[in-house]
């Protein structure tokens, strides 16, 4: 430690920051980097922000959130009472870690997967332990037999795309009825069954999704959690107890029509499905191989070409996706499904760079 070292410095919380992909500015990028939805948000989101009282944004927001709570608890059948509404479900993660991951045993997760993860467990002080996923990147449910103080997996997973069987997250939570299993379902609408279908069955299971990504809407910050009435009550208190009034009153109402409009939801989701394949055949006929994938990206890897590379190239055309220069996945790009045209530019391009090595 150096000399001038203050002595309140000691005392500063420290953390290695989790590192959000990059938000180029500019229309000339064609992103594909963090998982955005191409689509405009539902229709409904648009007449909310143009008839927005004004006025009304004088008073304080429903602490309660209660008219999105509602919506959301109509929408998959559930109680108000079992929902938990957040500032985007990293909030929700957040304080789900803060509030349930409270224990001397570590809290179990994959070696790769969401790397937020670690960063909560580094600031709150948990103590946690990487469980490797296998060779085709799938999880080893039994790994999670073992005694823990907690439990948090993605699925389906990111970066890997990877969407494992409802049967397998069951067979975790069965098997640790002493912990609390979180299943963050970021990308489960591009997938299949969501776990919100055991919550009555299991009463430590809490259920995380998001606005962010089958419901386009990102920027306005928006995440649940679905779960037992008692879960979803701790997760309050400890919400009361930080920040009473999370949503602001425009992101409440969005919220709501964005919920209510299913047939744009499904549509939209739907149409990313379609992409998604389509573009699977063009990757694969460029020499890449990705798992098959329940989320609105790729997770590939080619042939001969390094994903550094690629990386570089595409992004000195202006086509940003993700690279992760990290153990295991360092020759792997995670790419976002866009919409057709900027698909067929990703493809353009990658099939010159490829050509031209
Ligand atoms: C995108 C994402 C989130 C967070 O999204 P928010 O925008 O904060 O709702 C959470 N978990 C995973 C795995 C994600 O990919």
């Amino acid at each position: 430690m150096s000399g001038n070292t203050k002595a309140w410095e000691t005392n500063i919380r420290r953390v290695t920051p989790y590192v959000p992909g990059e938000q180029p500015r500019g229309n000339s990028v064609i992103k594909l980097n963090t998982n955005e939805n191409p689509f405009p948000p539902a229709p409904g989101v648009k007449r909310v922000l143009k008839n927005m009282d004004f006025d009304s944004l004088r008073l304080y927001p429903d602490p309660t959130i209660g008219l999105l709570v509602d919506e959301l608890a109509n929408f998959y059948n559930v109680e108000s009472d079992q929902v938990f509404v957040g500032v985007g479900s990293d909030d929700v993660l957040a304080l789900a870690f803060l509030t349930f991951f409270n224990s001397d045993k570590p809290v179990l997760f994959p070696d790769i997967t969401y790397s937020f993860y670690p960063v909560w467990c580094d600031l709150y002080r948990i103590p946690y332990e990487l469980k490797p996923l296998d060779q085709n990147f799938g999880i080893v449910k039994e790994d999670y037999y073992e005694e823990n103080g907690g439990i948090i997996i993605a699925n389906p997973n990111a970066p890997t795309s990877i969407y494992e069987e409802l049967s397998t997250i069951e067979d975790i939570v069965a098997n640790n009825p002493n912990s609390i299993v979180i299943i963050d379902e970021a990308y489960v609408d591009f997938a299949g069954r969501s776990a919100i279908s055991l919550i009555d069955k299991y009463d430590n299971l809490l259920v995380v999704q998001t606005f962010s990504k089958s419901r386009s809407m990102a920027g306005m910050r928006i995440g649940y959690a679905i779960g037992s009435a008692s879960l979803i009550k701790a997760l309050n208190d400890i919400k009361y107890s930080f920040n009473s009034y999370t949503l602001n009153k425009t992101s409440i109402l969005a919220g709501v029509e964005a919920v209510k409009d299913r047939y744009y939801f499904s549509k939209t989701t739907q149409e990313i499905i379609d992409i998604r394949k389509e573009s699977e055949e063009r990757f694969s006929q460029l020499g890449f191989s990705f798992p098959k994938s329940g989320a609105n990206f790729l997770f590939v890897t080619h042939e001969k070409i390094p994903a550094k590379k690629l990386y570089e190239l595409l992004r000195q055309n202006n086509i940003y996706v993700r690279y992760f220069n990290m153990a295991r996945i360092d020759n792997h790009l995670r790419i976002t499904i866009g919409t057709r045209d900027q698909m067929k530019s990703l493809f353009d391009l990658l099939e010159k760079c490829i050509n031209n090595i």
